[in-house]
């Protein structure tokens, strides 16, 4: 291993130093470490007589290093980015997919395992094995080690241009949303908004060397103003600059334009479908994931959209008459809906979004996390010193087992920042790999773009932000709590990527549940849990426009499916045509004509949900499904939440997303639970309040 030392970017304490990690050495050690893993897969194919351990714990070996030598790099680039960081991770970008296709097509690797799937050794391959021969064999297949030399190389050729493109479309997200900036001067313009939003804006202008207020398209800023802002000129000022980023329309209109990256990514992803045998690119998707056919997700989401749509269209009704009373507006705009419907909550269910941060201070709701999973699977969870952090910000955290056993650390980097990317999100930093006697435990990041501490206040949260701390921590145990000893299926890898949000979803729906609120909030003056009478009134309007979010996420979904399914290279991308059709479809507010909502829609173009943004639904439903087991045995009921842990959580990808669940369940899914969680009748009727 003394590979190790030479690198620069390989780490001997096991956990990457991201302080020392300087963009001059990436090239280098990505070269460096690619001209090796040619190498040892050259000597591995030279061996005539392997059997599965001889072939497959090198090459998890080898991907593993891959991993720790670019994961720490790919991370910067998402929470730290600046122009030498960027630049020498595009450069790299090419050369790990020319790598990672050249081994897909190894004619003499693909023999040597095809040796192995013929063998008699296979009969006794214990399942984990297996399953990752068979995954081995289906990535080689995706990778066309069938084609002739010429179909080869313009496969490589297609792979390396749509990892440049996807980047791309990333970083115009990011420049945009960075771009636009809008100074106030008065502070009676900012009527409406909260506290919250008006210290975050005071100090967004102190530290950009303003007077006065300022007012920003990170996420924070721009959901207070959509949601809060009286002013309406100003909403559509934010909801246009958003809506509009990075593409043709909008204030920086043909600035950072994705419109040509969507038509070129939406073409070679079709044509590289095409040349491994499939008739679209959401086919090809398909494959690798829990659901059976394109058709079966088509008829899955058509099916919730008509349960839904009319309780939508009921719940756009009442807050378009709610609307006419407050105020002089006849027709309910784009940027009307948010702020109407946080006024209609208030007037329906006497309380805030708002009010509820002061009993969501972070320290609290990351206690009380830490408490549920304490509860659920007996994991203790302990803040570590670490010093080699990117930001002054990010703690380190280390989990133990029932047992006291370290299983896994993480990484914790929760605040909106400049440089960095939105949403939330948590990655692998490292990947559980035990064999040879080694065993390397699993490292986490979860990432979030909460409001930062404010005034000396700590950062206090909304409910929907405690949720996808939860939603990144269920992801997070996934990764961490897996038993599996191979990387390939440890963890989050290998799992079909529409069963990969079970976790996630299943551990939000413990934020609904009074045993587990009274740990997760205390409020920041106090100290006092949530009252029953908030919780109450949290759980009434639980449902509140539910139907409304449903179906905008239908159509998000159906946008996706459809255009990877139907992507035909005479008439181009098509990209405003589908998104028309689907919204006649499923929608109930129209967004106006400048809308480019596509362009900034980085799960599909950028990150790795193409003909896969369904899964949030498919899993929604094994989520819900499988939280009822709880609701029937107690949401802290030891025995259940083992039980989770031993059949899903441990496991990875190392059987069937389908046959995991069914070990938990004792049954396959239904839908029944997700309807009744989001208020939606069997028949369709839903229980609007
Ligand atoms: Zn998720």
């Amino acid at each position: 291993m003394n590979d190790q030392t030479r690198n620069p970017l390989l780490h001997l304490d096991h956990l990457p130093a991201f302080s020392r990690i300087h963009p001059q050495h990436v090239v280098p050690a990505v070269e460096q470490s690619l001209t090796e893993a040619r190498a040892t897969i050259a000597a591995l194919v030279d061996r005539e007589t392997s059997g599965w351990d001889d072939l497959f714990l090198p090459l998890e070996t080898l991907a593993d290093r891959l991993e720790q030598v670019w994961s720490p790099v790919s991370h910067l680039h998402g929470v730290a980015d600046n122009a030498e960081l960027r630049a020498v991770y595009n450069v790299c970008l090419p050369m790990l997919s020319e790598y990672q296709t050249e081994v897909g097509q190894n004619q003499d690797l693909f023999r040597a395992l095809q040796r192995i799937a013929d063998s008699e050794e296979m009969g006794d391959l214990p399942p984990e094995k297996r399953k990752i021969l068979e995954n081995a064999l289906l990535d080689f297949r995706l990778s066309g080690v069938a084609l002739g030399a010429e179909e080869k190389s313009r496969f490589k050729v297609i792979a390396a241009k749509l990892s440049a493109l996807e980047a791309r479309f990333s970083e115009n997200v990011l420049d945009a949303t960075q771009a636009w900036k809008k100074s106030v001067a008065e502070f009676a313009d900012l009527s409406g908004l909260p506290d919250t939003a008006i210290t975050l804006a005071r100090e967004t202008a102190e530290r950009e060397g303003h007077d006065g207020w300022m007012l920003t398209l990170e996420f924070p800023s721009y959901l207070s103003v959509i949601t809060f802002a009286d002013d309406r000129d100003l909403r559509r000022e934010v909801y246009e600059a958003y809506s509009t980023r990075s593409s043709d329309q909008g204030p920086n209109a043909g600035k950072w334009d994705n419109t040509a990256v969507i038509e070129e990514i939406l073409a070679l992803r079709d044509e590289k479908a095409r040349l491994v045998g499939f008739s679209n690119y959401a086919e090809y998707s398909l494959v690798r994931k829990m659901a059976p056919s394109v058709e079966q997700v088509l008829d899955f989401l058509r099916d919730l959209a008509k349960r839904t749509k009319p309780i939508a269209k009921q719940e756009l009704h009442e807050l378009g008459a709610f609307a006419r009373e407050q105020g002089d507006i006849i027709e309910l705009e784009a940027w009307d809906i948010s702020y109407y419907a946080e006024k209609l909550r208030q007037h329906r269910f006497a309380f805030s979004q708002e009010e509820l941060r002061a009993y969501f201070p972070l320290p609290k709701v990351l206690s009380g996390l830490f408490y549920v999973v304490g509860q659920l699977f007996g994991l203790q969870v302990q803040q570590l010193e670490n010093r080699e952090i990117w930001h002054p910000e990010v703690n380190f955290y280390e989990i133990r087992d029932q047992d006291g056993e370290v299983v896994g650390r993480f990484f914790l980097d929760l605040y909106a920042r400049s440089h960095k990317r939105g949403g939330a999100w948590m990655a692998e930093c490292m990947t559980r790999k035990a064999f040879h006697g080694d065993v390397q435990l699993p490292v986490a990041h979860l990432v979030c773009n909460f409001s930062p501490p404010l005034a000396g206040r700590p950062s206090l949260l909304t409910h929907e932000e405690v949720l996808t701390l939860f939603h990144e921590f269920g992801h997070a145990l996934h990764h961490l709590l897996t038993k599996v000893d191979y990387p390939s299926i440890a963890g989050i890898n290998g799992v079909s990527w529409d069963a990969v949000e079970l976790p996630s979803q299943l551990l939000e729906l413990w934020c609904w549940e009074q045993e587990a609120l009274s740990h997760i909030s205390g409020h920041v003056d106090t100290g006092r849990p949530l009252p029953n009478t908030l919780l109450e009134k949290m759980r009434a309007a639980r449902n509140f426009q539910s139907g409304m979010a449903i179906v905008r996420q239908l159509e998000f979904a159906l946008f996706d499916l459809r255009i990877h399914g139907e992507y035909n290279a005479s008439q181009g991308a098509r990209v405003q045509q589908f998104l028309d059709e689907v919204r006649r479809e499923v929608a109930v507010v129209i967004p106006p004509a400048f809308n480019r909502f596509a362009h900034s829609f980085s799960h599909i173009f950028a990150g790795g949900y193409a003909a896969g943004y369904y899964s949030y639904k498919w899993a929604e439903v094994l989520a819900s499904d499988a939280f009822s087991r709880f609701e029937e045995e107690g949401i802290f009921n030891r025995n259940t939440g083992l039980q989770l842990q031993q059949t899903v959580l441990e496991q990875g990808g190392a059987r069937e997303a389908m046959a995991l669940f069914v070990a938990f369940r004792g049954r396959e899914p239904t839908i029944d639970a997700l309807l009744r969680h989001n208020g939606i009748g069997m028949d369709g009727v839903g229980s609007v309040v």
